[in-house]
C-alpha cells in the first residue's frame, strides 16, 4: 500500500501551500490572487478623467 497523502498546492505558483496562508504558499501569492480579482472585477470601461476639470484654474 502506498498511502501517500496528496500535497495541496498553491494555485498561483504550484508550490506546496503553507497552512498559515492557505490556500496559498505565501502572502505574495495571496496578494497576487487578490490583484487578479481586482483586475477582473474592476476592468470597467469609462472615461479616465475629465479634461474639463483640469481646465478649471482660478
Ligand atoms: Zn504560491
Amino acid at each position: 500500500m502506498n498511502d501517500r497523502p496528496k500535497q495541496k498546492l498553491c494555485p498561483i505558483c504550484k508550490k506546496p501551500r503553507v497552512e498559515q496562508y492557505t490556500p496559498f504558499c505565501s502572502t505574495r501569492c495571496r496578494d497576487r490572487d487578490l490583484a487578479q480579482w481586482f483586475t477582473d472585477g474592476y476592468a470597467l470601461p469609462g472615461p479616465p478623467a475629465m479634461p474639463e476639470d483640469l481646465d478649471k484654474g482660478e
